[in-house]
């Protein structure tokens, strides 16, 4: 007995770890043992990793999901009507990867990459793993930039920053898709490069928004990774993971990316219908234990990269669908808990013509007000503060009907702010203007006019400073703060502009 040396003991052990590697043979083969509802299970291939790529005939491709005792659970990728049991199945011993570069921008594909607009193959020899760690705590850079959205009532109030991730949650029908597209069309002159990632829409929801995105000539720093609600489950799984990458080749390149996943409820809908067919234990509203790994692997690649690591960023606009406004189901709040915030659009708002319809006091922007340049914020918070007071008074005036005139006039300021953030779609707002037109109605410029006014107010400010206060604009733009002298040549300039107005007024009356 105990006659074996410990220099034999070890000599063994680097036998066996230097020989390790013949032994995976990565041209294993299994057998089809059953097959249906796009799931294979597969016996003899032990070695096979979760997650890895598998080679079925006819060149369809598969996924291992499932590493059981005896067998291997895999999704098939692809029509798998040709496919029969008994069938072999080659191992590749490597994780699936998509195409990615500068040559996928303007195009829209697949879940795998694989182009569907019919303009040819993608010229890129580039490829990532559609499945990645995220970077590291070391690697990352708390978030700096502004992601601007074009868009005021988030802007203003729940600005987002570069490499943040902020959730748009709201029933159907109430403007998510809207305020995203705004962001793409926005992000064209911020140097954004965006990705937007349809999953589980009509086919011709996509269509639509291809076709808007194009006319607003917003292709050209945009790729659509597009999974309709026709196609099979696990290319819906893939497409967020397949576009993420797409995103990772601009961000770890020191670029910034912008990746909107619309939405992931139904991502994970697909996902637990891939778990039930793989049989895994259902748990709450049937999901599998792992659905919130599923959206937090996601969502933790998006990233602002530290300087050393090139000072990328990678930022993620998930969008979750809500059940009569029910953000305490299972799947809204696991998202709520990933991200950085959540923009929370509300139906009764949509419907009665406040659009977007952005609820301010259930939206917040946990980390994005750092980022925020420094004069929108100085606005934002007068604002965020006038709104509040306007809400509480509001419920309460329901009430009385004498009220004294501070109130009344707190409740007017409230009504014209209001009206205010309304905003059309795709017209997106550069800061600068933001800036004028909120420090408009927060210093009472719109108090004399009536509500009704405010929209035509609105637009002409716009050209008014760009013909009659260049100067005053590109000095706000060059020191992005309100110091006094900026706030004193905006107020000359609103005084000047509401004389203009009101004068413009009573001509129409007149005539
Ligand atoms: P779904 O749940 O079907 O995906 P959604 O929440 O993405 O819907 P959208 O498709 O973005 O909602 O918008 C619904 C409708 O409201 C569209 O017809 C859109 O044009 C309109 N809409 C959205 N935002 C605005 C806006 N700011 N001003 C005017 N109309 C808007
Ligand atoms: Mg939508």
């Amino acid at each position: 007995m105990a006659q074996i040396k410990a220099d034999e003991i070890s000599q063994i052990l680097r036998d066996q770890i230097a020989n390790y590697d013949s032994k995976v043979k990565v041209d294993e083969v299994g057998t089809i043992i059953s097959l249906g509802d796009g799931i294979a299970r597969i016996h003899g291939l032990d070695k096979v990793m979760a997650g890895e790529l598998l080679a079925f005939p006819h060149g369809i491709a598969g996924l291992a999901m499932s590493l059981e005792e005896d067998q291997v659970g895999a999704v098939l990728l692809g029509d798998y009507t040709e496919l029969s049991e008994g069938n072999e199945v080659k191992r590749t011993g490597k994780i699936l990867n998509v195409p990615v570069g500068e040559a996928m921008i303007g195009r829209v594909v697949n879940a795998l990459g694989a182009p569907i607009d019919g303009k040819g193959p993608i010229a890129t020899k580039d490829t990532l793993p559609v499945e990645r760690l995220a970077p590291g705590i070391i690697d990352r850079e708390p978030v700096r930039e502004p992601m601007a959205t074009g868009i005021k009532a988030i802007d203003a109030m729940i600005p987002i920053g570069r490499g943040q991730r902020e959730l748009i949650i709201g029933d159907r029908q109430t403007g998510k898709t809207a305020v995203v597209l705004d962001t793409i069309i926005n992000s064209a002159k911020n140097n954004l490069i965006c990705i937007y990632c349809a999953i589980g829409q009509k086919r011709s929801s996509i269509a639509q928004v291809v076709q808007t995105l194009t006319e607003a000539g917003a292709m050209g720093h945009t790729i659509i990774v597009a999974a309709s609600a026709s196609e099979p489950a696990p290319l819906l799984y893939l497409a967020p993971y397949a576009a993420t990458a797409m995103g990772e080749f601009f961000r770890d390149s020191g670029r910034h990316a912008l990746v909107i996943y619309d939405d992931l409820s139904k991502h994970a809908m697909a996902y637990r219908e891939i778990s039930l067919l793989l049989r895994r234990p259902p748990g709450r509203e049937a999901y599998p234990g792992d659905v919130f790994y599923l959206h937090s692997r996601l969502l933790e690649r998006s990233a602002k990269m530290s300087e050393k690591n090139g000072a990328g960023s990678l930022t993620a606009l998930p969008v979750v669908e809500t059940q009569a406004g029910d953000v305490s189901a299972y799947i809204p709040t696991n998202v709520i808990s990933i991200t950085d915030g959540q923009i929370f659009l509300e139906t009764d708002l949509f419907n009665s013509g406040i659009r977007p319809a952005v609820n301010v006091g259930l939206s917040v922007s946990r980390v994005g007000f750092s980022a925020a340049i420094k004069a929108v914020k100085q606005v934002g918070s007068t604002l965020k503060l006038d709104l509040a007071q306007y809400r509480e008074l509001a419920a309460f005036a329901q009430f009385g009907s004498d009220l004294d005139p501070l109130t009344q006039k707190q409740l007017s300021r409230g009504q014209r702010l209001t009206e205010l953030l309304k905003q059309p779609q795709f017209q997106p707002l550069t800061w600068p203007q933001q800036v004028v037109i909120l420090f408009a109605g927060t210093q009472g410029y719109l108090d004399q006019f009536a509500v009704t006014d405010i929209r035509a107010f609105e637009d002409g400010l716009y050209s008014y400073l760009e013909s009659a206060q260049s100067a005053l604009m590109s000095d706000l733009e060059k020191k992005k703060q309100l110091d006094d002298d900026i706030k004193k040549r905006l107020h000359d300039a609103l005084k000047e502009y509401s004389e203009n107005f009101k004068a413009t007024l009573l001509d129409k009356k007149k005539s």
